[in-house]
């Protein structure tokens, strides 16, 4: 079976010895549970069913592994509770292992000697830790883990559901990636079973179903001295790569979305400021008024042609043309206007000027024309002076004539 990220394969098994099976599990993806009964004469199994749907029951919805933990205490109430109300057997219990998977992560709970396998990369890891007698005495060294296997105190748990109402879970949570195979199990498998073959079957097992069939079948093959219960599942989609892509997506999104926002802010100023903008240039050799900015933005130009003025670009004075060619900046449409006056002005005093430096050319003023054959004046200014000539010499005459004559008188 699979969803869209995990697949899996549960198998239980009575074994070869027992006359009935004390395990239970619980299969509601992203949920999965083992628990192993205890307490005989069919408590055990009342104990485990209990647990096993209680754990479901008070799952939580997403991923976390304190409230896992909780459901796994949960369910140790429920089967006190049980008990009390004479469900079961007093005493009776369980021990309980529980994963939920979602997205690169999986959170575990646990109590007791069910366990809790990671293979990766073809290295079987255990990620439970026994609460057992035996695993005490290999915490301190005493024995080995092999040794701790087939020890006569191997069924003493240190901790188990059923019987104190202030039990708590061991509870964590790991990374999972694609290609992770996680083994969920009771004792009648790691009991049976060492961790090399849990390892070889779980590493050449093509599915997760393969892998439980393979391992009970393994716990079998060994003397199948207990109830046997392997839950497999497989992190059959890269979820951790997936998480990144949908990570690396969303801040491109943002990213994306930033810059429209920003984009469209400076489009918006920039359209206010295109819009409140004037300059003064030429067009087809007339100066001509634009509005918005001198320019283009990839191509584009950031001005269009507002009015067209019959001034000529080429009668202008030559500083007043190259300022045309870059664009005479104003601050609106009136002093566009006004400049565009001034120029008339200029040319105007261009064409007085050059009417000026014409005359001057020709040395003319403009009442010259009537005295220009004024030169026969010359003779008459000339003769002018023959007047006292005479004058000068008519007294000069006089006396010498009339002196002595009229002295007498
Ligand atoms: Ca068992």
């Amino acid at each position: 079976m699979e969803d869209a990220q995990l697949a899996w394969g549960v198998r239980t098994d009575v074994g070869l010895v027992r006359g009935h099976n004390e395990d239970a599990y619980t299969l509601a993806p992203p949920l999965f549970a083992v628990c192993d009964g205890m307490g005989g004469h069919e408590a055990g199994e009342v104990a485990s069913a209990i647990a096993a749907e209680a754990i479901e029951k008070n799952a939580p919805d997403e991923l976390d592994d304190v409230a896992l933990g909780a459901a796994i205490e949960a369910a140790n109430l429920a089967i006190i509770n049980s008990a009390e109300q004479g469900v079961g057997k007093a005493g009776m219990g369980c021990t309980a292992t529980a994963v939920m998977l979602v997205g690169e992560k999986m959170a575990v709970a646990h109590v007791g000697d069910s366990r809790c396998y990671l293979l990766r990369g073809g290295t079987l890891v255990r990620v439970t830790h026994d609460h057992s007698y035996v695993e005490e005495l290999v915490d301190a060294g005493e024995i080995t883990a092999d040794e701790a296997r087939v020890h006569p105190a191997r069924s003493i748990i240190t901790r188990a559901l059923g019987s104190d109402p202030e039990l708590y879970a061991d509870h964590f949570t790991l990374d999972v990636e694609k290609g992770d195979r996680i083994i969920l199990c009771s004792d009648g498998l790691n009991s049976m079973v060492p961790d090399d073959q849990i390892e070889d079957v779980a590493i050449t097992s093509p599915t997760p179903q393969d892998c439980a069939n393979g391992l009970v079948d393994a716990a079998l093959a060994s003397g199948g001295h207990d109830n046997v219960t392997v839950l497999v599942i497989d992190v059959s989609r890269d979820v951790v790569a997936e998480s990144h892509a949908r990570q690396l997506r969303k801040r491109a999104r943002n990213v994306v979305l930033a810059v429209l926002a920003v984009a469209l802010l400076t489009m918006g100023l920039w359209g206010v400021l295109v819009n409140s903008s004037y300059f003064v240039g030429s067009e087809d050799g007339h100066v001509a008024i634009f509005k918005g900015l001198k320019g283009n933005i990839l191509g584009f130009d950031m001005y269009e042609l507002s009015e067209f003025t019959d001034v000529m670009v080429n009668e202008l004075p030559s500083a007043t043309r190259n300022s045309l060619e870059t664009g005479v900046v104003v601050s609106g449409e009136q002093e566009a206007r006004d400049t565009v006056a001034s120029y008339r002005t200029q040319i105007q005093a261009e064409r007085d000027k050059a009417a000026e430096d014409a005359r001057a050319a020709t040395g003319a003023t403009p009442d010259s024309g009537a005295v220009a054959p004024a030169s026969p004046e010359i003779p008459v200014s000339a003769v002018a002076p023959e007047t006292p000539v005479e004058a000068a010499l008519t007294p000069a005459a006089q006396p010498a004539t009339p002196a002595p004559e009229g002295g007498a008188q």
